[in-house]
Formats: C-alpha cells, structure tokens, sequence
C-alpha cells in the first residue's frame, strides 16, 4: 500500500477496545462514555480485518486500546494473530499496555509470539500515579513489568512528560529503566479528546527536556528504529536508549508508515486528522475480502500529509475530539 505522498503502509495499529482500567488525567475525562457493545467488533472479525492488511502488505501490527488487555478473550486474538507472524508477511506482533494486567498475561503474551512491548509509566511515585491515573495502582504495574521480564518480553517503557508533574522524575526514570535493561521513550501530550481541563498547563516540549538531560548525560544519536514515530539517542553513562516522540516540537509525518484501526472497524489514516474510512460495513456486507480490500485501498489513497497539533492559550478544543483511547495509541 503505497499513499498519495509516496509513503509505505506497513504499520497497522489495532485498538480492540476503548475501556480501559485507569482514567489518565490526560487521556480521559473522570466519567467517560463508552462505546455500545453492539458497535465493537468481535475478534473474528478484528482478525479477519487485520488479515486482509496482512495481504495488502502490513508488516507489524501492534494491539492497543483503551487497554487492550481488558478485553474480554484477547488472548485469542493474539493467538490467532501470533499463527501468522512469519507466514503471509507479518513480522512483529506487538501491544501497548498499561500494565494493569500484564503479571496475568505475560506469560500467554510470549507464547503467543510477542517479543516486545510497551508499558505506559509516566511515574513511580505511588501518590503521583494514583493522581495521574486516577484509578490505577503502581504496585499491580510495577508487578507486571517483573512478570513480562520474567516471560522474556523485551520491555519499553513510554512516559509522557508533563510539566509539573511529572518533569522532575525523568532522570530518575531514566536510570531505573536503563538500569533493568529496558528502553524509555519520552511523549509530548498531544491535544486529543476532552479531558476536562486545560492541556497548556501540562504541556512540556521535549526539546526542553532534552536540553537539560543533556547537561548531566551524553546524548549520541543513534539510528535504531523500531517502526514507530520515536527517534532514538543512546545514553553513554547508561549504555541505554531513550526515545523522542515530538508530535508538537518536530512533526514526523513525512516517514509515517501508519494507519489505525478502532474496535469499531474505523479506520483513521491520521491520528490527527478527522477523516475515516468505515471498515466494519465492508466486513459484514460479504464473506470474501473483496470489497474490504477496495476499502482499504480507498482509504489510503486519502492519507493525509500530515496532523497539525497546537497547543497554546488561543488554542482552546482539542486537534481531533476523539480521545486517544479510541484511536489507539
Ligand atoms: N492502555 C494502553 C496504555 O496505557 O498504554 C494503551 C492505550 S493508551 C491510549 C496509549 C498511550 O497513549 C499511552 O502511553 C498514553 O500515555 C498515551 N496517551 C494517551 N493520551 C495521550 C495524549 N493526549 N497525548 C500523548 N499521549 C497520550
């Protein structure tokens, strides 16, 4: 799948539900509705939907949500999907999580042919992280991530950077992944969904925090890539990675390789853009894959070029209203 602006469609992110276990102060608002069950897809037809990308030249799928790990079953799901990893084109199998589940999964997770993962952890302060999440407990996330190490699953850990709150935690944060052999990604919050209170507070751009990080660290760029929108430094002193994902400071559209599929059979071209193409019609009108493939094909041809996030004191609605809780980050 090639887009209008030349760009390779090899990166399929799936989120199978728009639940979720906590309720992240910059992600949700406190009383969120949620999609009908009716609308959602069952995970036949997510896999079905996922295995005519798979056709059409998606390489890596990645599992999201909401949390994807409260859906009722996923494990089939990874299951089915972890069959065809190294048959028909698809080569990495991965999820994004919140941990909340993992010390119950991990180990079904790695059966089913993960190798990576990525675990949402903007704080080990245990007051902070119920502050932040609002219902989530450190001690279940921490537990978690013990058990995924335990099964073998290579561990990313993802932090958004929020200007006080969590800014003054980074380099500890830093220490202590790099420390347990893990990967840390830093992301700048991105103005998606209602949430309730005013974005501009919070918002760090990650070119400060990457300034002062490099007063106390030496920072050498490194090529590493996984596929996703995170530019990578090794850190000397720690001989680990840490990762860069700047939506707002250094859009990175012109290498996007990425389309997202909701739980719904929604399929969103762009996280930061409206436009989208309804797959779940498609799906359901017939058996074969057909008319799902043109589809799909029609979608990509109106890939946009790119979002355009701002976040300032003029800019008070969200880019996009949708949550990333349904989109799947
Ligand atoms: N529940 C899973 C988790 O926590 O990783 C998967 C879904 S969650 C929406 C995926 C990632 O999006 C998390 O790392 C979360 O911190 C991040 N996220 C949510 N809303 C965001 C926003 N407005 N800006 C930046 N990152 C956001």
């Amino acid at each position: 799948m090639i887009d209008p602006f030349g760009r390779h469609i090899t990166y399929l992110r799936v989120s199978v539900t728009d639940r979720c276990d906590f309720r992240c102060v910059y992600c949700m608002s406190e009383h969120m509705s949620f999609l009908p069950k009716a609308e959602v897809l069952t995970l036949e037809e997510l896999e079905r939907l996922v295995g005519a990308f798979i056709a059409k030249g998606v390489e890596r799928v990645r599992i999201t949500g909401g949390e994807p790990l409260v859906r009722r079953d996923v494990m089939t799901l990874f299951e089915a999907l972890g069959r065809r990893i190294g048959t028909g084109g698809l080569t990495e199998l991965t999820v994004t999580t919140n941990g909340s589940q993992l010390s119950r999964f991990a180990n079904e997770l790695a059966a089913a042919g993960v190798r990576r993962i990525n675990v949402s952890l903007d704080t080990r302060d245990p007051d902070r992280f119920r502050a932040l999440t609002r219902w989530g407990q450190l001690n279940k996330v921490l537990a978690g991530i013990d058990a995924a190490q335990a099964a073998g699953l290579a561990v990313k850990i993802n932090m958004v950077a929020l200007r006080d709150t969590n800014e003054d935690e980074i380099a500890s944060m830093l220490e202590w992944a790099h420390g347990r052999g893990m990967d840390l990604t830093l992301i700048e919050t991105m103005p998606l969904g209602e949430i309730g209170e005013d974005r501009v507070d919070r918002y760090l751009p990650l070119s400060e925090v990457r300034a002062k990080l490099a007063e106390r660290y030496t920072l050498e760029e490194s090529h590493h890539k996984t596929g996703g929108p995170a530019r990578y430094v090794r850190v000397a002193e720690t001989g680990g990675r840490l990762g860069f994902i700047t939506p707002l400071t250094h859009n990175f559209c012109e290498s996007c390789n990425r389309v997202r599929l909701t739980c719904t059979g929604t399929l969103y071209m762009c996280l930061g853009q409206n436009d989208d193409a309804d797959l779940r019609a498609a799906v359901r009108a017939s058996k074969d894959d057909e008319a799902l493939s043109a589809a799909i094909d029609a979608a990509i041809a109106r890939k946009p070029k790119g979002h355009d996030f701002v976040i300032d004191r003029n800019t008070r609605a969200p880019a996009v209203v949708r949550p990333m809780s349904l989109t799947g980050g």
